[in-house]
């Protein structure tokens, strides 16, 4: 492991910098948080000016349609992003860091020739079809019902929490094709157009005022065989490959934009006087430290996935303390602001949307049982059917 950044990771950063540079200044005003067309057509928009100047994929390989960079490049990449305050991935988030690559290492040449371009050219959003009203942390208890007919599958069943579905072209899908109970054995994962027959999205609002979810509810969508990625019933492995790029890399960006807020956090509190307080400054060292050990964890996490391609069981460890760290600043920020952050503002905005980190892409809880068993090689958990039965 080389943790120190090369001379051409120092060429990439200075290139990088200067495009940046010039770029930002055209860029059009941000949208309103609700607005999801003008959302859609904004980080569609930032997506493709990244393209066109040799970007749209740092750390996708070249016959992939990327750059071909090691994913310590992606780390310069986005530390650059971050520092020029660039806009992130948005509703591309999805598409670029978990359908993407999933493609990447499970599709057919096909599939890679039809999927990748238009998500590195901002052309096409995806969602993530897997969650459903009585299979989230059990997701291996999923019921939406796959039965082939042809050369399609015939495809019903409800699913919920789909982010960013109203403005989705397509779904990576999970659904059962297997007998019922079959649990993991029988998942498949498919490939969905977000406006075939029979698709319906009824968005739900967040506490937080926001309809960044919906609920998809699926009457006999037609589906081509042709959009199976790996084969049928082996949807279960093709999930795990999402879900370690989903925990693995994808959050990057945000730990580089938190540590960004800490420095505006100690600023603040100097300003305001609350730096007096040593309690308070106690708080402040030692979630910096914690993030100083995030980043040396990412950086030893991107260095292990340069090697065999996909990122490890690090990504769980990453997930879960960086999810919970954020509530912590959180928590920081409303306190260093007193009564004026209870004015609905960017530290209430924060706060709420934090307690959400701890659940989305698998809980706190799912992930130390994952810990537990894979990394500690603690004794498996008895299945709710086993304390049931
Ligand atoms: C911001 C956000 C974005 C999301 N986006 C998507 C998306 O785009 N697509 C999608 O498919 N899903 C999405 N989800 C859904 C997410 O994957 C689920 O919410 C998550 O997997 C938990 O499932 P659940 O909500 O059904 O909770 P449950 O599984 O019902 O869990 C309830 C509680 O029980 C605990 N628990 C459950 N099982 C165990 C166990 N074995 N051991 C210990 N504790 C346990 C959980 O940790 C949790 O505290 C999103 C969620 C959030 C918050």
């Amino acid at each position: 492991m080389d943790l120190r950044y090369s001379a051409e990771e120092e060429e990439l950063r200075r290139s990088l910098r200067a495009w940046l540079a010039g770029v930002l200044r055209g860029l059009p005003q941000k949208p309103r948080p609700d607005d999801w067309d003008a959302r859609r057509r904004y980080d569609m928009g930032w997506q493709r000016l990244l393209y066109e100047a040799g970007y749209g994929g740092v750390d996708w390989p070249k016959d992939a349609g990327g750059r071909g960079s090691s994913p310590v490049e992606q780390l310069v990449f986005l530390e650059e992003l971050q520092r020029a305050r660039a806009p992130g991935v948005g509703v591309g988030f999805v598409g670029l860091l978990h359908a993407g690559p999933t493609i990447i290492a499970e599709g057919s040449a096909a599939q890679r020739a039809r999927y990748l371009q238009p998500i590195l050219a901002g052309e096409e959003v995806w969602c993530q079809g897997f969650s459903e009203p009585d299979a989230g942390s059990d997701l291996a208890a999923l019921k939406t019902r796959a039965v082939r007919d042809g050369d399609d599958y015939v495809v019903s069943g409800q699913k919920i929490w789909t982010s960013h579905a109203q403005v989705a072209d397509l779904c990576e899908l999970l659904v059962r094709t297997g007998t019922e109970g079959s649990r993991h054995r029988g998942i498949t994962w498919l490939v969905m157009p977000m406006d075939a027959p029979g698709v319906e999205v009824r968005p739900l609002r967040t506490i937080a005022g926001s309809s960044e979810f919906s609920e998809l509810f699926l009457d006999e969508v037609r589906i081509p065989v042709a959009n199976r990625v790996g084969a049928e019933n082996d949807g279960w492995r093709v999930a795990m490959v999402t879900f370690a790029f989903e925990r693995g890399t994808a959050f990057v960006a945000e730990l580089l934009e938190s540590m960004e807020l800490m420095r505006l956090l100690a600023a603040s509190a100097k300003e305001s006087g609350i730096w007096d307080d040593p309690c308070l400054r106690q708080r402040l060292g030692s979630l910096a430290a914690e993030l100083d050990a995030l980043w040396a964890l990412t950086r030893r996490n991107v260095s292990e996935a340069s090697r065999s391609g996909v990122p490890g069981i690090g990504g769980s460890v990453f997930k879960l303390a960086f999810s919970e760290l954020r509530q912590s600043m959180a928590d920081l920020w409303m306190d260093i602001e007193g009564r004026s952050a209870l004015v609905w503002g960017e530290p209430a905005d924060m706060w709420v949307n934090s307690l959400s980190r701890t659940i989305a892409a698998g809980t706190s809880q799912v992930q130390r049982n994952i810990l537990a068993e894979r990394v500690l090689g603690l004794p498996k958990e008895p299945s709710t059917r086993t304390l049931e039965g």
